[in-house]
């Protein structure tokens, strides 16, 4: 899993430690980061060290791997103080207005968040 810790993205380079970052968490098979252009007072990422596309590449092996994912976003926005609430978004692909092609899930709180996203 270390070996292939990265790939191509800039989140490749962060989680190789390219980019300095600093890190709200970080384990043998994923890391979590402030985005650089929040949406809302929280906003992080958790991002695997594995580096799938996109939730369309991930296996069935990739299963434990996802849920780790959302729980790492729960203790990091636990961490955060989120305790009224908060929203996991994962886009995939260009109608999913994914931009980085390293499957990552985003966590934004810290203010009443509408629905629908658009
Ligand atoms: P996507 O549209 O792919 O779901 O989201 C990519 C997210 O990564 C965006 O919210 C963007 O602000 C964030 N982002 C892009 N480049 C960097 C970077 O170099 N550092 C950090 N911390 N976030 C980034």
């Amino acid at each position: 899993e270390i070996m292939q810790a990265g790939g191509d993205t800039i989140f490749g380079q962060i989680i190789r430690g390219e980019i300095k970052t600093d890190f709200l968490h970080e384990d043998d098979q994923c890391v979590a980061f402030d985005d650089i252009e929040p949406q809302a007072p929280v906003h992080f990422l958790v991002v695997p060290k594995k580096p799938v596309p996109r939730l369309s590449d991930a296996q069935d092996s990739d299963e434990k791997l996802m849920g780790h994912l959302m729980l790492v976003a729960r203790a990091v926005a636990k961490q955060k103080g989120l305790s009224d609430g908060f929203r996991l978004i994962v886009n995939d692909g260009p109608e999913g207005g994914q931009e980085v092609m390293h499957i990552h899930v985003h966590v934004m709180g810290g203010r009443q968040l509408t629905w629908p996203p658009g």
